[in-house]
């Protein structure tokens, strides 16, 4: 079967098509000779399914989308103290060339010039040479992307050429001592890293290893951090679209980073990276197929950041009661089985779904001396989710109740309760009837994970 995602982005490519609004960026002169009606895009899942349409494999100058990308290496090189102090994270609302500093003389986000030229400053150690920074971006760059990246001679000479803007930014900058070194040292590496040559494909992986929390879908590689993830999505979404920042939140909704080669990426974080590059520029200097295929997308594909499914209804599948099983010693002797109250709980659990969990125990009482939370139809967790259940058997504890987990794919691993709480995890139902409690334990079943004081 061919897949309905491929017809999809075949279709919408012919549905944005039509049009000759804007034109290639014509400042860098060698941008203005691209054909302005190649179009192409690609999607990344973040387990590495790549899918595409049009012209996905030619080849185009990163420009402005190499920004988020040495903002990661900056901060995964010298930490997020350094980065902030010279750097602020607000949106500009400014173009991107603006020579402009905030109120504390730092450029106002990574994402304009004044910021990128300073980041790109930041990547490595103050002892490097210019030459170690920039193959330090190129390397990381390249690892995002999964394959060797290179430089674009013509464009990066035809660039430098006219970059009085850029060289008025870096003065300015080292004028007011944000970074030590010679301002066109940092001009020049930092054009060349705007002349790394990509396709929509490579941004696309680009753009799901940020989906991804810093992991290549296709290499498996961990570039940077979930850490810095978080950040560069994060000023991504509130300053990547140049001065258009707030029309593309409203109407598209997903962290993006355009480039005036014509470029665009946007990063659902969690599901897929996303790229197109078409070189007719709007007048903030965003494609302007990229914006509406972007549109599109977001409106079929529910791609939104604000449009979150609703976390599942029903957190409590149902509730059952297991009665123990005795051995037969036990049973000779009249030893009363024991009764386990279950909880089977189903979906993927944040704060609200494990409030339920919470509500439901905070307003029942429960008869049975021992109690089992059923993962097993439990896909993810979070860290929150997973605090609270852990505090749900804890004070299942200290009410005097013997807590079971059942956990087989271990979505709480190395459970640990806390002060005064203690859970044992068994692999499924039978293990749990199984199971013996410690007053009349004879062999030992069950994986224990017994773990904080008694009171
Ligand atoms: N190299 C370009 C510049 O600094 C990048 C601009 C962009 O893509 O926004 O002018």
């Amino acid at each position: 079967m061919k897949s309905m995602v491929t017809d999809y982005l075949d279709e919408v490519l012919e549905d944005v098509r039509p049009g000759d609004r804007g034109a290639p960026a014509s400042y860098i002169p060698e941008l203005a000779n691209v054909d302005p009606e190649r179009f192409g895009v690609s999607l990344a899942t973040i387990d590495g399914k790549v899918y595409g349409s049009g012209d996905t494999e030619t080849e185009f100058t990163i420009q402005s989308i190499a920004k988020p990308f040495v903002y990661a290496l900056a901060l995964e090189d010298r930490g997020f103290r350094d980065v902030l102090k010279r750097v602020s994270v607000e949106p500009s609302g400014e173009a991107f060339n603006e020579v402009s500093l905030d109120e504390e003389g730092r450029p106002l986000n990574p994402m304009i010039n004044a910021g990128a030229l300073t980041t790109h400053s930041l990547v490595g150690g103050d002892d490097w040479t210019q030459g170690q920074r920039l193959q330090r971006i190129i390397d990381g760059l390249s690892a995002f992307a999964g394959r060797r990246l290179q430089v674009d001679e013509r464009v990066c000479g035809s660039e430098l050429d006219h970059a009085h803007r850029n060289l008025s930014i870096a003065h300015m900058l080292r004028s007011y001592d944000i970074f030590p070194q010679d301002p066109r040292v940092i001009v020049e590496g930092y054009t060349r890293s705007c002349s790394l040559l990509v396709s929509t494909r490579d941004l696309a992986i680009m753009a799901a290893t940020l989906a991804n929390k810093g992991i290549n879908p296709i290499t498996g590689e961990k570039v940077v951090s979930g850490r810095v993830v978080r950040q560069v999505l994060s000023v991504m979404t509130t300053c990547g679209m140049y001065d258009a920042a707030g029309d593309w939140v409203t109407q598209v909704g997903i962290p993006a980073k355009s480039g005036v080669a014509g470029g665009l990426i946007g990063a659902l974080p969690g599901q897929i990276g996303v790229a197109t590059f078409s070189p007719r520029l709007d007048e903030h200097g965003n494609s302007v197929r990229g914006v509406r295929l972007f549109e599109r997308m977001s409106r079929d594909m529910g791609i939104h950041l604000m449009e979150v499914p609703p976390s599942v209804q029903t957190v409590i599948r149902n509730t059952t009661v297991l009665v123990q099983d005795l051995t037969d010693d036990e049973k000779s002797q009249g030893v009363k089985p024991q009764k386990i109250k279950v909880y089977s709980i189903q979906g993927s659990l944040r704060f609200a779904g494990a409030e339920k969990i919470v509500r439901e125990f905070s307003s029942t009482t429960i008869k049975e001396p021992a109690v089992a939370l059923d993962l097993t139809d439990v896909h993810a967790l979070d860290g929150v989710a997973r605090r609270m259940i852990l505090e749900v058997a804890r004070r299942l504890t200290l009410d005097g109740k013997r807590v079971y987990l059942i956990d087989p794919a271990d979505v709480i691993p190395k459970p640990d309760p806390g002060d005064g709480g203690q859970v044992i995890v068994v692999q499924d139902r039978a293990e749990l009837r199984a199971h013996q409690p410690e007053k009349r334990k004879k062999g030992k079943k069950g994986k224990s994970a017994k773990k904080g004081k008694k009171k």
